[in-house]
């Protein structure tokens, strides 16, 4: 194996320093996504590159915070570790999604911000980070940034990070929601992408829907089912009348149809099938929630 330099910095000035001195540098935080990528689709040997910078030591990107109105996520925190310390404060649908993750064993590992930026759309997390309207905090060495969560559900997901730029912590807004729903289907193997999730959340005093957001994981195309579908649920008097429900799944159709990419929708009908199948089963899910408030 060639001369591999591993830096550790400590502080996150420290780091922002080493990055944009070193931006071809590669950010290691727990390795879960990166390590199957490294040893290549026959699971050989580990091919580092000659520069990697580990995330792990760096305490401010470690801290978790709450204020009346957000919980503010460092991104080197394992998924583990957020659920647990947020157990009473996070919304029910990112507690899901967080869970829905691997395994224990990987969760203890796998960092936050690693399943925000590991590419090609991004981890389970952010279907239910973007339904809670969350943004990420983006620094390089003098500027800051804050970008919403769905900038990165995209396929081309990590290429929003600029050279030298580090995703340094979540903001999630603590909403009081009546409706939050999480539900993925399929397994994930390592770097495969075979499943699709979906994370909803809604507010729906006396029976009129107040606001709702929705978010799939997996097809690669952002904010979908998209504002057009959602200005237009809002307001509107539940439950839902079943010909409004047919109405919004075919409007979800034709927007699938036409926002896939051919590498999504590749593979016949399974995804857009599955999508809106996900998409029934969130609507009927708001229905029966608003018989219990009225
Ligand atoms: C067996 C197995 C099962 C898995 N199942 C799932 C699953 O069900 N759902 C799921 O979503 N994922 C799954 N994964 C993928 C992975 O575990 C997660 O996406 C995880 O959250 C990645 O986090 P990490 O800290 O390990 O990232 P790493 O592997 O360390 O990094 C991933 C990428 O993000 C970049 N990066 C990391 N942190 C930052 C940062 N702060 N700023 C900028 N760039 C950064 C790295 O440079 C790298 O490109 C699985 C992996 C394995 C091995």
């Amino acid at each position: 194996m060639a001369d591999v330099r591993v830096f550790r910095p400590k502080s996150l000035g420290g780091l922002l320093r080493l990055y944009a001195r070193n931006p071809d540098a590669l950010l290691y935080a727990g390795g879960t996504a990166l390590v199957p990528q490294l040893r290549g689709p026959a699971g050989g040997s580990l091919e580092l590159p000659p520069k990697v910078i580990y995330l792990g030591n760096v305490v401010e990107l470690g801290r978790i915070s709450r204020t009346q109105r957000y919980l503010d996520i460092g991104t080197t925190l394992s998924l583990a570790r957020i659920m647990s310390v947020g157990r009473n404060v996070l919304p029910k649908v990112l507690q899901a999604a967080l869970g829905s993750v691997a395994n224990p064993s990987v969760r203890n590992l796998a960092t936050l911000g690693g399943n925000l930026c590991s590419g090609d759309g991004g981890g389970d997390t952010l279907p239910a980070l973007s339904a809670v309207g969350a943004q990420v905090e983006l620094r390089s060495l003098g500027t800051t940034r804050w970008l919403r969560v769905e900038r990165f559900a995209h396929p081309t997901g990590a290429a929003v990070l600029r050279p030298g730029e580090i995703a340094c912590r979540v903001r999630v807004p603590l909403e009081e929601w009546d409706f939050q729903v999480y539900r993925k289907v399929g397994r994930r193997h390592g770097s495969d992408r075979a499943c699709l999730s979906l994370a909803g959340v809604a507010r729906l005093p006396k029976g009129t829907l107040e606001a709702l957001h929705c978010s799939f994981g997996g097809l690669g195309l952002g904010a979908v089912p998209g504002r057009e579908i959602e200005a237009r649920l809002k307001s509107a008097r539940l439950p839902l009348a079943p010909k409004t429900v047919d109405a919004l799944l075919e409007e979800l159709r034709r927007l699938l149809e036409s926002r896939m990419p051919a590498a999504v929708s590749g593979g016949g009908q399974y995804r857009p099938a599955t999508a809106l199948r996900l998409f029934r089963w969130f609507l009927a899910g708001l229905n029966e929630k608003s018989l219990e408030t009225l």
